[in-house]
């Protein structure tokens, strides 16, 4: 029997893949087939044909970054007169906004900014848990972390228990790109987290009772070999903890990335390669109970066959985008849009919590929500204003330090 056909039937009866299975499938098996055997397997863990989504707000606290990683066309140097930080209060009204289109949480993510110290996030926290109880932080993800460990000379568990303590609730997947570290070396990204740095992090918050994600974007410079293992020490820490709720993939979008236009890496995965991803992270990752479609880089049509495809859930209604439109791609689409989608594709649409537990249906079909049919940024075009509580915190670079004593 060939190693494709002895793939096949293992993945058919619902057995754990080996790397080899997965490669074969991943190299050689035809769409449709990856697909029937993918939605086999989220039929199986999902047998209601209920398919979720989260209404929240994906809030990039800042884009200054010391990282530099050259897939990211977000980020910019400390100093750049295109850096920005956030306010509490403008955090607020973002918050406010989210509120009025029945969103319960924040995605908070940014850059490694050097002039933001723990006592900053720690007050950040504490300050969304006073004034909003009920609203939840999903925040700060595997490297921002480490970026904060280093610059608190903490060690990560430490700066974990504090960030909890001052009212983080889950911590989000990113930064994980592909976790191979020859891979890592060549998006220089090694620095801001090795492979095994990342997994720690992860590990360290699973034992700390926090539910994370975990992601993968590919389309850089990686085999497909590599993808799969990726795939797999996900699997291996998933058996450890148990501690992800959920996995989401997408492709490198390379407009305006030093790797896209200084290396050449120009060329965009297509919606076929996506749905093949997906389909194998459905059949390798089977510990993991769900799998969000990534309709903001692939578009509703493509996010709607993701659920052929083995995805459960269309992830975020979102409400804001900075990292993925500065790449050159953001596609929106607002509740009433995510729902058309799920229904039309045969599933019933249910809202969820960042721990999948179902909340009811469409909120717009219980109250009057304002459409959203363009995505928000995190500021206007051109604010670059300093929000006054940073005197409060010592800045690490010359650069910070010069601009907080000018205010
Ligand atoms: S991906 Fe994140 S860590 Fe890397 S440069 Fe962009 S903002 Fe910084």
């Amino acid at each position: 029997m060939s190693t494709l056909q002895s793939a096949l039937e293992r993945a058919s009866a619902g057995e754990r893949l080996s790397r080899e299975d997965a490669l074969a499938l991943y190299t050689d098996a035809p769409t449709h087939v990856l697909g029937r055997l993918a939605d086999a397997v989220r039929a199986r863990k999902h047998p209601q044909r209920i398919v979720t989504y989260i209404i929240d707000r994906n809030v990039n606290y800042t884009n200054v970054c010391v990282a530099r990683c050259n897939f990211c066309a977000f980020y910019r140097p400390v100093g750049s007169s295109a850096g920005y930080v956030l306010g509490f209060e403008e955090i607020f009204r973002k918050i406010d906004e989210t509120i009025a289109v029945g969103g319960i949480q924040l995605l908070l993510q940014g850059g490694h900014n050097p002039d933001l110290p723990l006592t900053w996030y720690e007050d950040l926290f504490r300050a969304v848990k006073q004034r909003y109880p009920e609203f939840k932080l999903h925040a700060l993800s595997p490297p921002e972390v480490i970026h904060l460990s280093r610059l608190s000379q903490l060690p990560v568990p430490a700066v974990i228990d504090r960030l909890v303590a001052a009212g983080l609730d889950s911590i989000p997947g990113g930064g994980a790109e592909i976790l191979v570290d020859r891979v890592r070396t060549l998006l220089h990204c090694l620095g801001k987290a090795t492979a095994d740095e990342w997994l720690g992090v992860m590990r360290h918050a699973h034992r700390a009772g926090l539910r994370t994600t975990a992601t993968m974007m590919y389309g850089t410079v990686e085999t497909l070999d590599e993808r799969l293992e990726h795939l797999f020490r996900l699997r291996e820490l998933q058996d450890e903890t148990g501690g992800f709720t959920a996995f989401i993939t997408w492709s490198f979008q390379p407009d305006h990335t030093e790797l896209g236009e200084q290396h050449g890496v120009t060329a965009e995965a297509t919606g076929v390669e996506y749905l093949r991803t997906l389909a194998i992270a459905r059949l390798v990752l089977d510990n993991f109970d769900n799998l969000q479609s990534s309709w903001v880089t692939q578009g509703g049509k493509v996010g709607q066959l993701s659920l052929a495809f083995g995805a459960n859930d269309m992830g975020s209604v979102m409400i804001e985008e900075n990292v993925v439109r500065a790449a050159g791609a953001a596609y929106c689409m607002d509740e009433v849009e995510i729902v058309r989608n799920i229904e039309d594709a045969g599933f019933i649409p249910k809202r969820r919590t960042m721990h999948y537990d179902v909340l009811g249906d469409p909120i717009f079909r219980e109250r009057q929500v304002p459409r959203m049919l363009e995505l928000a940024t995190a500021r206007a075009d051109g604010d670059m204003s300093m929000p006054s509580e940073l005197v409060n915190y010592a800045a690490r670079s010359r650069e910070g330090k010069a601009a907080r004593h000018q205010q």
